[in-house]
C-alpha cells in the first residue's frame, strides 16, 4: 500500500520545532510514531513500541537532520559526536557493559531508516563491537564458542560489504568453500573452529579488497557504519527509487543504534517475521515465518527452510503466547495491519521492528471495513485507508487464479490489465498480424519511438529492460495498454525472434503468452481471463447484499457508499453514445460532462461531411447540413434518454476538418493512377484540392473548435438545432432532458459571443416551431491559456466552464502530447524534471494555477458559474483532490474511471476531518 508521499506535506513543523539547540540523537524512550520525519519510520516505531512497554532492545536514533547536515557539508554536525557518546554512555550503563568490552562486550546493530522505507539504503550491520579481543569475551560470557565466532564472521562480512564496499560474493564464496570442505549443507553445521578460520579468511579479504584492516576499535566500527548510512541516502538506486516514487530528495535518513539480541544462540533461539493479519485477505490470524538458531535476515534470505509461525507454539509456547499478545496490542494501538520482526534469545522474546504493513488492493478494502466492524476506526478513517489506485487495480479483468498456468518470469507491473496474444518481436510484425485479426503481445528488450505503431497494434507490451519510467511504461500507461517491463530474467533476442525464460523454456514468434500488468507476471500460453467481481458489482450484475456476495464486493460497496455520502464534487462521464452513457450511469455518473460529437460525423456520414467541406455554394452546403441534421438529432435523443434527468454537456465539433477527409498520400496515388489511365475522377480531384487546402503544419493549433464554427457557416447552428430539437422531442415524450451546449477551443470572449448569439436564435426558433419550452445552458471549454487568463471576460458569455485539461496541458507546456510522450518523456522522467507525466496528473503549479485563477475570475463575474473538468485528469486520484480544493462543481472522466473519481472525491472531502493515518 502506498504511503502518503505528497512532497508538500513532507516537512512538518516537528523538524523545525527545535529552536536554538538542535538535538541530533533521541533515545528510543524519547521518540514516538509521529516523528517519522525526524526519526525515520523504523526509529519512530521502535520508540513507539518502547513506550508501549514492549520488549525492545534499548538503543537510540540519530535524526534525519544530522544526515542532512552531513550530506550538505560533507561532515557530521559538530555536536553529533558528543551526543552519540552521551547516549552510548547511557546505553552502556543500562546494559551494564561497554561497547566492545573485552570480557563481556556490549554489541549493537546500526540500521538505516528513512521516513519511507526504500531500496538502496545501507543494509543493517549487526554485532558491532566485536573484535579479536571481545570475541573471546563473548564466547566465555555466552558459554558458546560457536556462537561468538559465528557472530564475528557475520560482522566482518556485513561490515566489509556494506561499510567498506567489498564485493559480498567474495565472503559468500569463502563461506561456501568452508561448507564444502566440511561436506555440510548449512551454515549451522559449521563449528567454532571452522568459523574461526573463516574469520581469518574474511579479514584477509577485507585487507586485500578494502586496502585496510578490519577496524578493531568498536567506536570506530560504529562511527563508520553511521556515516555509511548517511551516505547511502545518495546511492543511485535510492535516487532512482525516490524519483519513481516521488519521494523528495531532501528528507535524509535516520540511523538506529540498537543493542543486540541473539537469535543464533542455539535451538532455543531464533528469528522471525509476522503480520498481524493476512496481507492478502485481511483475515486475522497467524501469518509469518520463523527460523531457529538464526540471526537477522536469515529468515527471509532462504538459507535454510523456515517454519510457519504457527509452529512456534510447539517450539516455544511461552514466547508464542507473548507474541500473540503483542500482535494484538500493536493492532489495537496502530488500528491497522502491522508487520513485525522479532528475535527470541534463549526463550526471551524481543521486538525489533514494526510498521503498518503493505497489503494487496483487495485486502486494503477488506481490512478497512473489518477494522470498522471491530470498532477500531470509523468510516471516515476507513475511507482514508484505501485509494483510487487500489480501486482501479481491482477493476481490471484478471487472470483466472485457478487455471493451471506456467509462469515464465516476472517483471515490473508497469500498466495494469491482463493481456493475451501471440508473441511478436518487432513493430512491423505486430502491425501486420494485428491487421489480419491476430492478437499480439509486442516483446522487445526496450521500446523506442519507432515502436509506437506496434504498441498501438498490440494487446500488451513486454520488455526485458527499463523501469516504471521507461518508454514502454510511459507510453503504455498513456494508451491505457497492459505493460510489463524490466523482466530481466527473460532473455529477449529480437534478431532470432525468441525469448528464453529461466530454465531454458523458449518462446518463439507466434507462441501465445499472457502478461499481467497488475502483478508483472508473464505466463506461457493462454491464461483464461475472468471479469473483476468489483466491475460485476458496479455493473449491477452482483449485489453487495446478496448472501454469496464476496467479502471484497461488500467492502467496496460500504466504502463507496460512504464516499458518496461525504463528497462535494459531483462525478460525470465522458461519453458519446447511449451505450456508454448507460454504463456510466450504472457506475454512478451524475451526468455527462463531455459528449464529443466528432464520431457522429464518421462512418457512413463521412461522405456527407465531404460534401459539406467541398461545397462551393451555399445551397450545396446547406443540403449537406440538412442531411446531417436528423441523424445528429437522433444521436442526441438517444443520449438524452439514457441520461434522463441528468445534465448532458454536448461539445460542438472540435477536430480539424482534414481528419474527415481521406489520407493525402492514398488520395494522391489514386488521382495519379487515374490520370495515367486518363479517367480522372472529378470528385477525387476536388477532394485532393481540399485536402491540400486544409492541410496544416500543426493541426492541434489550427482550424478547429470554435474557429471551425465561425468559418463554416451553418455547421454549429445545425448542431445546436439538432440538440434543441432532440430536447424538445424528449420533452414531448415526457422525458427530462438537460442539455448543455459547450463551445470548444475558445480563446476570447468575442468568439463565444458570436456563436452564442447564433445559437440563441436557433434555440428560439426551435421553441417557436415545436411549442416546447427549452432551457439550454451555453458554456465553454477552458483549454487555452488565453481563455484561462481572460476568464472574467469569458464568464460574461458563458454559463459554465469545463476545463479541458488535456489541451490546456498541451498548450501551457507547448507539448504536442502524441509527439512528446513517445519521444522524450522518458528522459524527462528519468532526469526528475517531473515525477509523473503532466498528462497523467495535473501539473498543479502551472496548469493547475491557471485553473485556480480562472475559477476565481469566472466566479467573480458570474457567482453561479458552473465549473467542471473534462480532461483525463478528471479520473486521476491526485488531480481529483486538486479539483476539490480549487472548488470545482464536478469532474468528468471515462465511464470506467467513475468509481475511482467518486472514491477520491469522497476522500478529498473527508480528508480535512479524517486523521492523517500514515
Ligand atoms: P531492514 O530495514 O532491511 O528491515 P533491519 O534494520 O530491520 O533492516 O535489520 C535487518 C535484520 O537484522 C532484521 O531481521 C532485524 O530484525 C535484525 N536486527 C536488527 N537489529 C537487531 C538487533 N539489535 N538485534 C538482533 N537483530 C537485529
Ligand atoms: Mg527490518
Ligand atoms: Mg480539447
Amino acid at each position: 500500500m502506498s504511503e502518503n508521499k505528497d512532497p508538500h506535506v513532507a516537512h512538518t513543523s516537528e523538524t523545525t520545532a527545535a529552536t536554538e539547540e538542535v538535538k541530533f540523537v533521541y533515545d528510543f524512550t524519547e521518540g514516538n510514531k509521529d516523528l517519522k520525519d525526524l526519526l525515520g519510520g523504523k526509529g519512530a516505531n521502535l520508540a513507539e513500541m518502547t513506550n508501549l512497554g514492549l520488549p525492545v532492545p534499548p538503543g537510540f536514533t540519530i535524526t534525519t537532520e544530522a544526515c542532512k547536515t552531513y550530506l550538505d557539508s560533507g561532515e557530521e554536525p559538530a555536536a553529533l559526536r558528543d551526543e552519540v557518546s552521551a547516549h552510548l554512555d547511557a546505553l552502556e550503563k543500562k546494559m551494564g557493559k561497554k561497547l566492545g568490552q573485552a570480557d563481556d562486550p556490549l554489541l549493537v546493530s546500526v540500521r538505516s531508516g528513512a521516513k519511507f522505507s526504500m531500496p538502496g539504503m545501507m543494509d543493517t550491520v549487526l554485532n558491532i563491537g566485536l573484535s579479536d579481543k571481545s570475541v573471546t569475551g563473548l564466547a566465555k560470557q555466552s558459554g558458546d564458542d560457536r556462537f561468538a565466532w559465528d557472530s564475528y564472521r557475520r560482522l566482518i562480512q556485513m561490515f566489509g560489504k556494506t561499510v567498506l564496499g567489498v564485493d559480498g560474493d567474495l565472503f559468500e564464496d569463502a563461506l561456501e568453500a568452508a561448507k564444502k570442505a566440511k561436506k555440510v549443507a548449512v551454515d549451522t553445521d559449521l563449528e567454532a573452529g571452522d568459523l574461526k578460520k573463516l574469520v581469518t579468511k574474511f579479514k584477509k579479504i577485507v585487507k586485500t579488497e578494502a586496502g585496510r584492516d578490519f577496524p578493531q576499535d568498536p567506536r570506530e566500527q560504529m562511527d563508520l557504519a553511521i556515516r555509511s548510512v548517511f551516505e547511502s541516502w545518495n546511492t543511485d538506486r535510492a535516487k532512482l527509487y525516490r524519483r519513481q516514487e516521488r519521494i523528495p530528495h531532501d528528507l535524509g535518513t535516520a540511523v538506529n543504534v540498537c543493542s543486540m539480541v541473539f537469535g543464533n544462540l542455539g535451538p532455543d533461539s531464533g528469528t522471525g517475521v509476522a503480520f498481524t493479519r493476512d496481507p492478502a485477505s485481511g483475515h486475522q490470524g497467524v501469518y509469518g515465518d520463523y527460523l531457529q538458531n538464526a540471526q537477522g535476515e536469515d529468515v527471509v534470505a532462504g538459507i535454510r527452510n523456515t517454519v510457519p509461525l504457527a509452529d512456534l507454539e510447539q517450539i516455544d509456547k511461552k514466547s508464542y503466547d507473548q507474541l500473540m499478545q503483542i500482535m494484538e496490542t500493536l493492532e489495537t494501538h496502530y488500528k491497522d495491519l502491522c508487520d513485525i520482526e522479532f528475535t527470541i534469545e534463549r526463550g526471551q522474546l524481543w521486538m525489533l521492528q514494526t510498521r503498518v504493513g503493505k497489503r494487496t488492493a483487495g485486502a486494503a478494502f477488506r481490512i478497512a471495513t473489518q477494522l470498522v466492524d471491530q470498532g477500531l476506526i470509523d468510516e471516515a478513517e476507513a475511507l482514508q485507508r484505501v485509494n483510487g489506485a487500489q480501486l482501479a487495480q481491482l477493476m481490471f479483468p484478471r487472470f483466472d487464479a485457478d487455471s493451471k498456468v506456467q509462469q515464465l518470469g516476472r517483471g515490473i507491473a508497469a500498466s495494469p490489465g491482463a493481456a493475451v496474444g501471440k508473441a511478436v518481436f518487432d513493430s512491423y510484425t505486430a502491425i501486420k498480424w494485428s491487421r489480419s485479426g491476430e492478437k499480439v503481445i509486442l516483446i522487445r528488450r526496450e521500446t523506442n519511438p519507432d515502436d509506437l505503431d506496434g504498441m498501438i497494434a498490440a494487446e500488451g507490451i513486454l520488455t526485458s529492460r527499463g523501469g516504471k519510467t521507461s518508454h514502454a511504461a510511459v507510453v503504455a500507461r498513456g494508451m491505457g495498454k497492459t505493460c510489463v517491463c524490466g523482466a530481466e530474467e527473460l532473455e529477449v533476442d529480437t534478431k532470432r525472434r525468441r525469448l528464453t525464460a529461466p530454465g531454458g523454456i523458449v518462446v518463439e514468434e507466434g507462441d501465445v503468452v499472457s502478461i499481467d500488468g497488475s502483478t508483472g507476471k508473464v505466463y506461457l500460453g493462454e491464461v483464461p481471463v475472468v471479469p473483476s467481481p468489483v466491475v460485476e458489482y458496479f455493473e449491477g450484475r452482483m449485489h453487495a447484499g446478496a448472501d454469496d456476495a464476496d467479502e471484497l464486493v461488500a467492502a467496496v460497496h460500504r466504502i463507496m457508499a460512504y464516499a458518496d455520502r461525504v463528497r462535494r464534487l459531483r462525478v460525470r462521464a465522458n461519453a458519446d453514445n447511449a451505450e456508454d452513457a448507460l454504463r456510466a450511469r450504472r457506475f454512478g455518473a451524475q451526468g455527462i460532462g463531455l459528449c464529443r460529437t466528432e464520431h457522429m460525423f464518421l462512418g457512413e456520414r463521412r461522405e456527407m461531411v465531404e460534401r459539406l467541406i467541398l461545397a462551393d455554394a451555399d445551397d450545396e452546403r446547406e443540403d449537406a447540413l440538412k442531411e446531417l441534421l436528423p441523424l445528429q438529432k437522433q444521436d442526441f435523443v438517444e443520449l438524452f434518454e439514457a441520461m434522463d434527468g441528468l445534465p448532458v454537456t454536448v461539445r460542438l465539433l472540435d477536430p480539424p476538418l482534414h481528419e474527415f477527409l481521406p489520407d493525402i498520400t492514398e488520395l494522391s496515388v489514386r488521382v495519379a493512377l487515374a490520370e495515367s489511365r486518363k479517367d480522372s475522377n472529378e470528385n477525387d480531384l476536388r477532394l485532393l484540392q481540399a485536402v491540400h487546402r486544409l492541410h496544416e503544419q500543426n493541426p492541434m493549433l489550427g482550424l478547429r473548435g470554435v474557429r471551425l464554427g465561425l468559418v463554416i457557416p451553418g455547421l454549429f447552428t445545425m448542431q445546436v438545432r439538432a440538440i434543441a430539437e432532440a430536447a424538445a422531442e424528449r420533452k414531448n415524450a415526457k422525458g427530462d432532458p438537460r442539455a448543455e451546449i459547450m463551445i470548444p477551443l475558445v480563446g476570447t470572449v468575442q468568439e463565444l459571443e458570436i456563436v452564442r448569439e447564433e445559437a440563441e436564435q436557433v434555440i428560439a426558433e426551435v421553441i417557436e416551431s415545436t411549442g416546447v419550452e427549452l432551457k439550454l445552458a451555453l458554456g465553454t471549454m477552458i483549454e487555452l491559456p488565453r481563455a484561462a487568463l481572460t476568464a472574467d471576460q469569458i464568464a460574461e458569455a458563458a454559463e459554465f466552464f469545463s476545463f479541458g485539461t488535456n489541451d490546456l496541458t498541451q498548450t501551457v507546456w507547448g507539448f504536442s502530447r502524441d509527439d512528446v510522450e513517445a519521444s522524450f518523456f522518458t528522459a524527462y522522467l528519468e532526469k526528475g524534471i517531473f515525477g509523473v507525466s503532466p498528462f497523467e496528473t495535473i501539473d498543479k503549479d502551472g496548469v493547475g494555477k491557471l485553473v485556480k485563477d480562472a475559477v476565481k475570475a469566472g466566479r467573480a463575474t458570474r457567482p453561479d458559474l458552473k465549473l467542471g473538468v473534462c480532461g483525463e485528469h478528471g479520473g486521476d486520484p491526485e488531480s481529483v483532490h486538486f479539483f476539490h480544493e480549487v472548488g470545482l462543481d464536478y469532474v468528468s472522466c471515462s465511464p470506467f474511471r467513475i468509481p475511482v473519481a467518486r472514491l477520491e472525491a469522497g476522500r478529498a472531502a473527508s480528508h480535512s476531518v479524517g486523521s492523517d493515518h500514515r
